[in-house]
């Protein structure tokens, strides 16, 4: 297997490529972000997407009932004894017609991919069966990362699941009570650093460049591998039929980048006939990819990014002090590690980007609560993001569209109950008090 399987530099003027068994989250050649890469003819591919559906029937064993490892000859970086899983990506694709007309689609046509259903309600579960897997390979015994809160959740569980020390980096303050509980249930040394995420990106980086320990955030091309599983499962959702949009929030833009990586490599293979297209929606109060690629024009440009505008934005942020600003804590983010590989994502998929308000966050996350599923608010993102676009007409109303629901509703509690309690917007339920009296009670019924 091992010469089938390596990293590779994405910066095409260096290229350089490394083992698979190497614990690397940037270039060594030149500090750009690596691939995992696969030279497929010498790996067995099925020749079908239908092929995966006889594991259905082997559920009982562990790889096949995962909802990434069934996908493993589409993720072929380790073998089978290293595979790491405690039950992730038992997912529910939604078909879901009172939000599509929330949004502007005809019946029909709306599917909500339900990430909250992972072990710890979101989707980097996916991200982490790969990178605690490769972990493994590489014997790490000690795992650090930088958390909005989620990764640091799911980081905390396969850490104590496959007996590795963890600690979580987490910015004081920016964090929902759901997910920071997850962190100090599972038994994450947890640290928090007095600063935002972008600060503790940069400090985790460095500790594990230091030290030589094994780091988990999505700059990490093994946990992308896990995250092209959840494309997998759309497609399985419809029946092997490529929906015309996928619509993702973008917060470091580690989930765009592996879905685009997972539609190439479809194409590739023969086993998609057309790719989807996909937009990526940030807040606007974290709208670094908003700005760069619908304002600034930056393409990924076969590789060849434009890094004198991005440098500069970057500067400029600096300069200014800037810290994003986001109730949807998980999108809360202005440096996004993943940049260059989502804008290859989004040259893949013939991608838009958009950005939409808290308030319009908000709104939808009520909407998708009422009639559907409970997300957390990064997640109604999609959804906004998702009727700006058919306000535009940039989506027809009879297309077929995914929105991605990447969180559970319950990390984020705070907010849906102010939302609601504040009658914050047009979906608010705002609780009733009454006397404990019986006949205010029945009043209150409104019988
Ligand atoms: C991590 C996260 C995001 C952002 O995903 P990226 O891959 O970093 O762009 C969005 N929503 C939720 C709930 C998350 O946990
Ligand atoms: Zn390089």
């Amino acid at each position: 297997m091992s010469d089938a399987v390596y990293q590779k530099c994405i910066n095409p003027d260096c290229a350089s490529t490394y083992g698979v068994g190497e614990s690397l989250f940037a270039c060594p050649g030149c500090g750009d972000l690596l691939d995992a890469v696969y030279d497929w003819d010498k790996l067995f591919v099925p020749d079908g997407l239908a092929w995966f559906e006889k594991r259905w029937a082997t559920r009982a064993n562990k790889l096949d009932f995962s909802g990434v490892w069934r996908f493993r000859e589409l993720i072929p970086f380790c073998s089978e004894e290293h595979c790491v899983t405690v039950g992730e990506g038992q997912t529910l694709l939604q078909q879901n017609d009172p939000v599509g007309e929330y949004a502007g689609l005809s019946a029909g046509r709306l599917h909500l991919e339900y990430e909250g259903l992972n072990p710890s309600g979101s989707f980097k579960d996916n991200g982490m069966a790969g990178a605690f897997t490769h972990a493994r390979m590489v014997g790490a015994k000690h795992v650090l990362c930088a958390s909005t809160g989620n990764t640091s959740a799911s980081v905390a569980l396969y850490a104590h699941a496959c007996a590795l020390k963890c600690s979580v980096f987490i910015g004081s303050g920016r964090i929902a009570y759901g997910k920071l509980s997850q962190a100090l249930d599972f038994g994450a040394h947890t640290i928090q650093i007095i600063g935002d995420f972008d600060d503790c990106m940069r400090q985790v980086k460095r500790v594990c460049g230091d030290l030589n320990l094994y780091l988990m955030n999505s700059l990490n091309p093994f946990r992308l591998e896990g995250q092209k599983a959840i494309m997998f499962r759309v497609l399985e959702g419809l029946r092997w039929q490529v929906p015309d949009w996928v619509i993702v929030p973008g917060g470091n833009l580690g989930n765009s980048s592996a879905f685009g990586k997972a539609f190439a490599e479809l194409k590739h293979l023969g086993l998609i006939e057309r790719v989807p297209r996909l937009a990526v929606i940030n807040a606007t109060g974290a709208n670094t990819l908003f700005d760069l690629y619908e304002n600034k024009g930056v393409r990924f440009n076969g590789g060849q990014v434009d890094n004198a505008v991005v440098d500069g934005y970057y500067q400029k942020l600096n300069e200014t002090g800037y810290r994003p600003h986001t109730l949807a804590t998980a999108i809360e983010i202005s440096r996004p590690v993943n940049l260059k590989k989502c804008l290859r994502a989004l040259e893949v998929c013939n991608g838009v980007v958009r950005e939409v308000t808290d308030e319009e966050i908000v709104d939808a996350k009520a909407v998708v609560g009422r009639f559907g599923l409970g997300c957390e608010p990064a997640s109604g993102a999609s959804v906004a993001g998702l009727k700006k676009l058919r306000q535009e007409g940039v989506v027809g109303p009879d297309e077929t569209v995914v929105c991605i629901l990447t969180g559970h509703q319950l990390k984020d509690p705070n907010i849906t109950v102010n939302y609601h309690k504040d009658k914050q917007g047009p979906y608010s339920n705002v609780p009733v008090e009454v006397e404990n009296d019986i006949s205010a009670i029945i009043k209150a019924l409104g019988l």
